[in-house]
């Protein structure tokens, strides 16, 4: 008997499926592309349920013919390539030929389409595979997609799907990055009756402005210098943010040929260009447009996967680096001297000789070992924290353990110890010297006493006599629903106030003396950066970024009290030897190293 035989088409297509589509996100994406590759110059999406109950993309592109409608549900029925050859010089974004058919294997679709040429367009209703009504209908030119109950057959899948709330934040994270790419595009979002993002045509900039900006704030695109480089290899433009402006919450976002990307070599290319000039911690905002030939990237890449592989990276990494580097110098006022006399970069040059001469700005005035006795301003000299930090890649791997720094000698209560420099506790022991970095100290003390008043819903609310409002973007709102619960126990009271603001009513106590907004600002984009998907992350990534903002900061005096509280405090604690986020907390100096020096 034989025993290969072919696979009906509805059961191939959700085979398919379950590659292309595994979200509403993705479902979103190739129909947002779809009419990106119809010409469409208005784009409207409207949302229902984060897009379990439905996904609507309404275009006013080519349309279909009678003919195409239906064929476009045909797997491998494409109008964008012909032949393999073709493929080497895609631009449009789909191509395979495999989004619809995908996507009516795993729901309700109902679409009406119609070219310019047609009077009248067509109806074409498919549920599963199965075309269930074909009829002309009466409807404006471009197209009007449907897809309603996603995976309604496909129970696994569904389960598989987060709260709303997550799949609402994936569905804006995938248009943010199709709208960045198309600022001549008209978009609007829609989600259960509200807008969320009404973005008309305009530039680049206007675009990032309108995506992130917020109306109340000073413009957000005003902290951003311009990036600009030509050479055969590769174009480059875009906009990188001015490392004064630089926050722990970072956009940043790379776009090659009209497609957004992730490239963490590039993104490495960009960090590099920033060194030294960044607090620990603050990461650089920026939107990069690589324009490049297409015979130079792979571009049969995976659907659903954002990486791309470029034939000459460690050229481009070259050129992106010092791109951004000149952006930056370009508006700093401080003396350059050339980076290569500072050998800090390992890299081999390319032997391109379009590559700009790299320079960077170091502030000629800094001391790190400067006292100011009190606190530095906020805004203090960000750079030069960052000189004495270890390097990015190694800083959660390389965890200080070799060295057993216990202090048991501390509970002497009569053992003298100094504050050093505004920083640092210096404790003397029989094995060394002892130092302590108190800011350090403090947030891994917090650290635990947030996590604990969260498991015992016992953090200490303060009423704030004048409540202060938040506005915040649209993945922001999503995110503060869903860690509501959480910011309630650690003692913060909101309420929202409209579809894009809370007003802040109450807060943890321990940062009663603080601005509240920065605060909340920092928990959000904390939580949102380090992909905190279940309530224990959470509360992780709250307490760490709670303990950040209310720990005694550098630069702060201590008396003795203080300090002796501080340091018993911390060694209660069993791993009082690095941060929450991995940083050296204390560091001995034995006693055979101060021997040597003399
Ligand atoms: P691909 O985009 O890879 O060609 P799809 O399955 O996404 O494959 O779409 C199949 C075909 O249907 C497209 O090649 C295009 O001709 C047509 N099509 C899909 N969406 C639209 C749309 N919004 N407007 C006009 N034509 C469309
Ligand atoms: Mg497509």
């Amino acid at each position: 008997m034989d025993i290969i035989h072919l696979l009906p088409d509805s059961v191939a297509n959700q085979i398919a499926a379950g590659e292309v589509i595994q979200r509403p996100a993705s479902c979103l994406k190739e129909l947002v592309e779809n009419s990106l590759d119809a010409g469409a110059t208005r784009i409207q999406v409207i949302v229902r349920d984060a897009g379990r109950t439905l996904l609507q993309v309404i275009d006013n592109g080519i349309g279909m013919s009678e003919m195409d409608a239906r064929l476009a549900f045909e797997r491998h029925a494409t109008s964008k390539i012909r032949e393999a050859q073709d493929l080497f010089t895609l631009r449009t974004m789909g191509f395979r030929g495999e989004a619809l058919p995908s996507i009516c294997a795993v729901s309700q679709v109902e679409m009406m389409t119609r070219r310019a040429e047609d009077e009248t367009g067509t109806l074409i209703e498919i549920h599963g595979s199965d075309v269930v009504r074909q009829e002309p209908c009466s409807c404006p030119v471009g197209t009007n997609i449907k897809v309603s109950n996603l995976f309604f057959n496909v129970p696994v899948r569904r389960k598989f799907l987060k709260t709303d709330q997550t799949e609402l934040r994936n569905l804006l994270t995938e248009f943010y990055h199709i709208v960045l790419v198309y600022p001549k595009v008209n978009f609007t979002f829609v989600h259960n009756d509200e807008i969320l993002l009404e973005l008309p045509a305009g530039t680049e900039k206007q675009r990032i402005e309108a995506v992130f900006g917020n109306p109340k704030r000073n413009a957000f695109t005003s902290a951003f210098v311009d990036v600009h480089t030509e050479t055969e290899l590769v174009s480059i433009r875009g906009f990188v943010i001015k490392p004064e402006n630089a926050t722990r919450k970072a956009e940043q976002y790379f776009f090659v040929n009209g497609r957004y990307m992730r490239h963490p070599y590039f993104q490495k290319a960009v960090m590099t260009a920033y060194s030294g000039m960044l607090t620990a911690d603050y990461q650089p905002s920026f939107f990069i447009y690589f324009d490049i030939s297409p015979e130079s990237i792979d571009v049969n890449i995976h659907p659903t996967k954002t990486e791309i592989k470029f034939a000459d990276e460690q050229a481009i990494f070259q050129i992106l680096m010092a791109a951004v580097r000149e952006a930056l110098g370009k508006f700093t006022l401080a003396p350059t001297i050339d980076f290569d006399t500072r050998g800090a970069i390992d890299i081999p040059m390319p032997a391109t000789d379009r590559v700009s001469r790299p320079q960077v700005a170091v502030d000629p005035t800094y001391n790190p070992f400067h006292t100011r006795g009190t606190i530095y301003p906020d805004k203090a000299p960000k750079s030069w924290e960052s000189l004495y930090e270890a390097p990015q890649s190694s800083r959660n791997i390389d965890i200080p353990v070799s060295r057993n720094i216990d202090i048991p000698e501390f509970r002497d209560a009569e053992m003298p110890l100094w504050q050093y420099n505004g920083k640092y506790i210096l404790l003397p022991g029989e094995e060394g010297l002892t130092m302590i970095h108190q800011h350090r100290a403090h947030v891994t003390v917090l650290y635990h006493r947030f996590l604990d008043q969260m498991a015992h819903a016992q953090g200490a609310s303060q009423q704030l006599l004048f409540p202060e409002v938040i506005s915040l973007s649209p993945d922001e709102m999503v995110l503060v629903g869903q860690i509501a619960e959480e910011l309630r126990t650690i003692g913060f009271e909101l309420e929202q106030l409209s579809p894009d603001s809370y007003s802040i009513q109450g807060v943890p106590s321990q940062i009663a003396a603080q601005s509240p907004v920065p605060v909340l600002q920092q928990i959000l984009s904390c939580v949102r950066e380090r992909g905190a998907d279940t309530r224990a992350e959470w509360r992780e990534q709250i307490a760490l970024s709670l303990a950040q903002s209310a720990a005694i900061p550098v630069g702060k005096s201590l008396n003795e009290k203080e300090m002796r509280e501080l340091v018993s405090s911390l060694m209660q604690i069993p791993t009082h030897r690095i941060t929450p986020d991995g940083k050296t907390v204390l560091s001995l100096l034995s006693n055979e190293e101060i021997e040597k020096k003399f």
